[in-house]
């Protein structure tokens, strides 16, 4: 199929409607299109970067973020003073350079579900809920099961946005490993922890980078749940990471080194949460 059109939808409601089209395709950064073998079949493009959803909206009780926010645009003015906005703004500061950071947005980093699509991981560790738009409306999925088949929860739809249930006294780092400073990320870790006198209330943590998917590090998090908030148990938790993640083979670098930079990467994010106020 050939290209032939290139629609600029001036509403989300116009927008569903083009996608429903057979032959067309989002884009919105365009970052990532050429690389998709869809784009070849496409017959038209329908840029999704003028149908309103460029919007942050931090609330109270949650940070709602429109799918069409740049990543350079999240930062800590616009996102709020919550420690979820930190985060998010610690994770989106470190994604490529000035230029590519300008371009991604964040529906688009969803969708696109690289293994090192760092705002997924993020999102995935704050246990988001993705807002899709499609012709029969507007559904709420989990971000957990978003990532489990992207392609299936978007459908013929759009993303529209993402909500963070903000959780007062919530301490969260994201971290990643990187050889050059403006290359994709060899692994990268997504920590919020919750802690009270002392001892790990709740936790979550998420991977990824190493295998296709982002992955929900459960033998981490059950070393970490009900423990003192100690160095020694960071320690041990991390130490157990390479057990939650089945590391695909890379060129750069063999398995068993990733995966013990994983545990020393993974400790040091989880001291630097427990020690952030
Ligand atoms: C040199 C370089 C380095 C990069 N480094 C990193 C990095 O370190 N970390 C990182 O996280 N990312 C990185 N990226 C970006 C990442 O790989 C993707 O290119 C990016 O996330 C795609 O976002 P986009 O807005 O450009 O989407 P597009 O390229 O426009 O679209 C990508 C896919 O998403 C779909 N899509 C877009 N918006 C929506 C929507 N609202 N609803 C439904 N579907 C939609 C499109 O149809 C398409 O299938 C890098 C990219 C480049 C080029």
């Amino acid at each position: 199929m050939t290209l032939t059109r290139y629609a600029y939808p001036a509403t989300v409601a116009e927008a569903v409607a083009l996608l429903g089209e057979d032959g067309s395709m989002a884009i919105a950064g365009g970052t990532a299109a050429s690389n998709l073998p869809r784009l070849k079949s496409a017959s038209l493009l329908v840029d999704v970067t003028r149908c309103g959803l460029d919007f942050i909206r931090p609330e109270s009780d949650r940070l709602v973020i429109g799918a069409g926010v740049r990543v350079a645009d999240l930062t800590v003015n616009k996102l709020g003073s919550s420690a979820e906005a930190a985060y998010l703004a610690q994770c989106a500061s470190g994604i490529s350079s000035t230029q590519i950071r300008n371009a991604i947005t964040l529906g688009g980093n969803l969708a696109y579900g690289a293994a090192w699509s760092d705002l997924t991981i993020a999102l995935l560790a704050l246990d988001a809920t993705v807002e899709i738009a499609g012709a029969d409306g507007t559904k709420q999925v989990a971000i957990k099961d978003f990532c489990a088949d992207a392609k299936k929860a978007i459908g013929k739809g759009l993303i529209t946005s993402v909500s963070v249930a903000l959780k007062p006294g919530i301490r969260a780092q994201y971290a990643r490993f990187k050889i050059t400073d403006t290359e994709i990320a060899l692994m990268a870790m997504g920590v919020v922890l919750s802690i009270k006198d002392g001892v790990i209330a709740d936790a979550s943590v998420t991977i990824g980078g190493l295998c296709p998917k982002p992955v929900i590090a459960q033998k981490v998090i059950a070393a970490l749940k009900g423990k003192p908030a100690t160095e020694a148990v960071f320690a041990e938790a991390a130490a157990l990471a390479p057990e939650d993640v089945t590391i695909a083979p890379n060129f750069r670098m063999d398995i068993p080194t990733r995966a013990r930079i994983l545990a020393v990467t993974l400790r040091r994010a989880l001291v630097a949460a427990g020690e952030a106020k």
